[in-house]
């Protein structure tokens, strides 16, 4: 499309640019501006990216790209004083909204329930074009997806209508390269979210349910302290759980558990954060992974689609061949 063809196309409509705090969608916000479209960034805070995501969006890449405003979804209150282990209450205190968001499901999202799309990114998302549509301006939601980073991308188009947003979702680096994402960073002087420069391949939630072995062993070796919270919320939800259970006879079924995409393994073979961690430092498992691509290929639909986090996820999680 020429320069003249996309203004056309765009036709006076507001851009909103879907910003992560990863490469791709600051590439494409470096990209609108060069070519001098004007467009509003937001950022879905779930509470539960890595501290290092928080502190670079809202320092060198706001710097750069311009003001980013921060949707979070909103929850009914929380009764405090009935939470028993002091990181879940403080997390709650503090407005985390992926904790929040556990805590009333009385679940961890999963491949199958992923309220955390929905209810953190998804629904935010629509509360806020809702209200610019009902204000009366027409817009357009640009999200930085790559063709290039997974076969299901790879079928991907450039504009598309999304009812769900009720509004054109347009991907302008659809056909780019990493290495015209990394370009362009160093064009505008940008650097990349040091995550990547440790280790991460992408950047979205910390951890994300998706994530890789590699990953799960960054989160162990680096942040014991998200580690000691998810390992309260897994205690919390489980107890929570089990008093249900008895209050109508019956027994606890499976524990609740962070991490719940096990190959061949059923609810009752979960294994909780400390586990996972030890298991993610051990060098078995990794043979799993080619397995794993049908299995989280779904991944690939909700956040992923509409741009709202990175989530590309072929890595190797536990088999019953780990124990
Ligand atoms: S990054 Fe992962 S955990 Fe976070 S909202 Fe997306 S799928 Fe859910």
């Amino acid at each position: 499309m020429t320069p003249e063809e996309l203004m056309n196309k765009i036709a006076g409509r507001r851009v909103i640019a879907s910003i992560s705090g990863g490469k791709d969608s600051a590439a494409m916000s470096l990209y609108l501006r060069e070519l001098g479209i004007e467009h509003d960034r937001v950022f879905f805070d779930t509470g539960w990216e890595h501290p290092a995501t928080y502190e670079y969006l809202r320092g060198e890449l706001t710097r750069e790209i311009g003001s980013i405003v921060e949707l979070q979804a909103k929850f009914p209150a929380i009764d405090t004083s009935a939470i028993t282990r002091p990181r879940v209450r403080a997390a709650v205190e503090a407005g985390n909204a992926m904790v929040i968001a556990c805590l009333q499901k009385a679940m961890f999202p999963s491949r199958v329930i992923r309220f955390c799309t929905q209810d953190l990114k998804v629904f935010p998302m629509q509360a806020y074009i809702s209200t610019r549509v009902e204000a009366g301006e027409e817009v357009i939601n640009a999200v930085g997806i790559r063709r290039a980073e997974s076969d299901a991308r790879a079928k991907m188009s450039e504009w598309e209508w999304s009812d769900g947003f009720d509004c054109e979702v347009w991907r302008p680096l659809v056909d780019w390269s990493e290495q015209e994402v990394i370009e362009i960073h160093a064009r505008h002087g940008l650097r990349p979210n040091p995550l990547y420069l440790q280790g991460a391949t992408r950047v979205g939630c910390w951890p994300c349910i998706f994530a890789r072995k590699a990953e799960v062993r960054m989160l162990g070796d680096t942040d014991e302290e998200r580690v000691a919270l998810i390992d309260e919320l897994e205690q919390e939800l489980t107890q929570r759980a089990r008093a249900r259970a008895e209050e109508s006879g019956a027994k606890l079924s499976f524990e609740r558990t962070w991490f719940q995409q096990f190959k061949g393994r059923s609810r009752e073979q979960l294994w909780p954060i400390r586990r996972m961690v030890e298991w993610s430092r051990t060098t078995r498992g990794g043979r799993v992974q080619d397995m794993q691509v049908a299995l989280f290929s779904q991944a690939d639909d909700g956040c992923m689609r509409w741009g709202l986090c990175e989530t590309i996820s072929l890595g190797s999680t536990p088999s019953s061949e780990d124990e």
